[in-house]
């Protein structure tokens, strides 16, 4: 191997210790930082996050209240939880946990969660804002991967940045985070036409695409810094990511792992913006 390895683990502990440092200090002044967290249904995957996100909260001093909705619950049921949330001064952050239940519009119920306590960063107003250089919620995932390149002391001016994805809450969100720290950024997607093509001239790729090997050695320049977001299973029914990773480190400079890369970060900023969210309300 001769990449170094970017330690989302390691990382994610001192944001949270940080983290933790800040919600002490926020507390001592009376304000306890509260992030309600909404659940419709039980679709298992989404059981395990909630509950991974209240334990973060509570190892660092924040409050987060789980609050589970049937799977049956109407668009205007979760609708006015989500107004009686907003109007509560007692709550920091609103987090409805996706995917809803088909029957549910996600994106009008996004759209419900009042701008400043969006801190998944999913409201237009968060996008927008990031489009145009404003202060607001960056969504938790591509916000991890910048503190991961900030982490290695990585400075992305006049650098060529990959961003392989186009999602709304990874790959858009990350092509403007590059963009705003002065990297020239080329967001690639399923019908890019020649995808290593665009790869090997980038000095940092990230890859946040949901299929395994989307990123072999060959596509990767030596040295380039390689962020893997993908989350798949392999053969064995282990978790792995987009990137050949075995294969990959041997040519790129820095990389992220999976499991222990960008997963553990997503979720540490997620305290980071509940934490800013209190912090704002209360100053
Ligand atoms: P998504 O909404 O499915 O988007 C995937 C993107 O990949 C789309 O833009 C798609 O292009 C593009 N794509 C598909 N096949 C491609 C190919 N062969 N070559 C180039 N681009 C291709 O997924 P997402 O929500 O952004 O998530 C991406 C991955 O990250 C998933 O594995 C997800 O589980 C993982 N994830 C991880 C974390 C974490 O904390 N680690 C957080 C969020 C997501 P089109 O737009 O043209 O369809």
């Amino acid at each position: 191997m001769t990449a170094q390895l970017i330690d989302g683990n390691a990382l994610a502990a001192q944001v949270r210790s940080e983290v933790a440092h800040r919600v002490t200090a926020l507390k001592a002044r009376g304000v306890q930082p509260h992030l309600a967290i909404l659940l419709v249904g039980d679709n298992p995957a989404s059981q395990v996050y909630v509950r991974s996100k209240v334990a973060d909260s509570e190892q660092t001093g924040l409050q987060a209240t789980l609050e589970r909705l049937p799977a049956d619950t109407t668009q205007a049921a979760l609708l006015a939880r989500i107004a009686a949330l907003n109007a509560d001064p007692a709550v920091h952050g609103i987090l409805v946990q996706l995917p809803l239940p088909a029957h549910l519009d996600a994106q009008a119920v996004i759209e419900a969660i009042a701008p400043h306590k969006d801190v998944d960063g999913f409201h237009v107003a968060s996008a927008g804002a990031l489009m145009v250089g404003q202060s607001g919620f960056r969504p938790c995932t591509p916000y991890g991967c910048m503190k991961m390149l900030e982490s290695i002391g990585y400075d992305l001016r006049g650098k060529h940045a990959v961003v392989i994805g186009r999602s709304n809450i990874v790959g858009k969100p990350m092509a403007m985070m590059l963009l705003a720290a002065n990297a020239t950024v080329t967001i690639c997607h399923s019908a890019t036409a020649d995808l290593a093509s665009h790869t090997r001239q980038a000095d940092v790729i990230v890859a946040a695409v949901g299929k395994r090997h989307v990123l072999t050695a060959g596509m990767v320049k030596p040295g380039a810094v390689v962020i893997d977001v993908g989350m798949n299973r392999d053969d064995a029914g282990k978790l792995c990511g987009d990137v050949d990773f075995d294969r990959v480190k041997d040519v790129a400079g820095w990389i992220t792992p999976v499991p222990g890369g960008v997963g553990p970060m997503t979720r540490a900023m997620l305290l980071v913006n509940t934490l800013e969210a209190a912090e704002r309300a209360s100053a």
